[in-house]
């Protein structure tokens, strides 16, 4: 098992989709990940059909330790406890715990506000599951400050995440400033380095649209040259992210979650060019 590198896998919503999942699949166990977690789409209420269903595979199937996503902001506390009972039948006992984003046009349930209160919820309805959280080096999106920011993740450990997964970033020098910011604040949680590599044009334009994911120099400079070549720009992407995951791993980050966008391929090619830091890490903890 590498130590230190995780996977992220969503569930499809097309039948093409969900053939290229089961592919994806047992090539990422070929990579030997510490564990894969699976997203589920908030506010749709088919958490069973989706998330469930993918980890369950990956649990009972691929034998691969595994955390199923759960944004709670439109789930009651009776659906929660049935998404928990499926999860325990199963015999999988890792969630990360999330609000969710506020979706427009669809009123929030009033039983989870916050992802602290899932988590402090499931930590006292459930205390066999093992609690991540999500965290977001450039600030969440909603949030004022930093500090508050800072001190809202606080509270999310406190209620029982015993680790965080980020957001992803692609200035190195961003999460290293907050997990100095993390440490001011007393966050001892392992703090997970989030990293996509951005493969194709529709990824990054999609990227520049919807979050405040900081472009460094050096991303624009491969943007605006191979916007136009999809090779080019599919190869520069991910020597891009196995730059950054260099640095990190070298740098002792508690660990590197690849958001896979169902990709094998790019999964692969991370591996095969950093797998060795990782054994390293590993060597060094035995
Ligand atoms: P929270 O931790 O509740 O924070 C939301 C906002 O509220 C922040 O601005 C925070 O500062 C503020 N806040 C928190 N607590 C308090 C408090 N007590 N008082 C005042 N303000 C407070 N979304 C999905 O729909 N499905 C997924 O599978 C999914 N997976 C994700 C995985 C990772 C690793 C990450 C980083 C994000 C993921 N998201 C997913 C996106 C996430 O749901 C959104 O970013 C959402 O807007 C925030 O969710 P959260 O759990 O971080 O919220």
């Amino acid at each position: 098992m590498l130590k230190g590198l995780s996977f992220e896998v969503f569930p499809p919503n097309t039948t093409t989709g969900v053939s290229k999942l089961m592919t994806t699949l047992p090539k990422l166990k070929a990579l030997e990940p510490e564990f894969i977690s699976v997203t589920c789409s908030n506010g749709t209420n088919q958490v069973a059909e989706t998330t469930v269903k993918v980890a369950s595979y990956i649990h009972q199937e691929l034998h691969i330790p595994t955390i199923a996503h759960l944004p709670a902001t439109y789930l009651t506390k009776r659906e929660v406890d049935d998404v928990l009972q499926q999860l325990n039948q199963l015999g999988i006992d890792q969630v990360l715990a999330l609000r969710g984003d506020i979706l427009p046009n669809m009123v929030p349930k009033e039983d989870f506000k916050y992802a602290s209160e899932l988590a402090s919820y499931i930590k006292n309805h459930s205390p066999n599951i093992q609690l991540s959280g999500a965290c977001y080096p450039e600030i969440h999106p909603e949030s004022g400050s930093r500090v508050a920011d800072v001190q809202n993740l606080k509270k999310k450990v406190d209620a029982g995440c015993e680790k965080l997964i980020s957001q992803l970033f692609l200035d190195n020098d961003v999460f290293y400033q907050f997990q100095e910011a993390c440490a001011l604040a007393d966050i001892q949680a392992p703090i997970i380095a989030g990293i996509m590599p951005i493969v194709n044009r529709k990824q990054a334009l999609r990227l520049i649209k919807t979050t405040q994911t900081k472009l460094p120099r050096k991303f624009l400079a491969i943007l605006e040259k191979y916007e136009h070549n999809p090779q080019a720009l599919r190869e520069a992407g991910l020597a891009y992210a196995v730059d950054q995951i260099v640095d990190l791993v070298t740098q002792d980050v508690a660990g590197v979650h690849l958001y896979t966008m169902n990709d094998a391929q790019v999964a692969q090619h991370v591996v095969a060019n950093t797998k060795s830091l990782f054994s390293c890490q590993l060597a060094k903890v035995v």
